[in-house]
């Protein structure tokens, strides 16, 4: 499973890398960022509900 945020679309609020923190970090432009390439498998269902939680949609998760 593969997991990617668009910078563009993501608005900093903080909540992915509270939701996984394993797969998400904040950077220091503000944005989230997905920090690995392939999501660990015990936080698939982390990173699908980040993406679901996103309020901008800036998450994909896919795989
Ligand atoms: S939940 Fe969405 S808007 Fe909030 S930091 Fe993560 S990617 Fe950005």
């Amino acid at each position: 499973m593969k997991a990617h945020v668009d910078k563009d679309t993501c608005i900093g609020c903080g909540l992915c890398p509270g939701i996984a923190p394993d797969v998400f970090e904040m950077e220091d432009d503000g944005k989230a960022v997905a920090i690995v390439d392939e999501v660990p498998t015990d936080s698939e269902d982390a990173a699908k509900e980040a993406e679901s939680s996103c309020p901008t949609n800036a998450i994909f998760v896919e795989g």
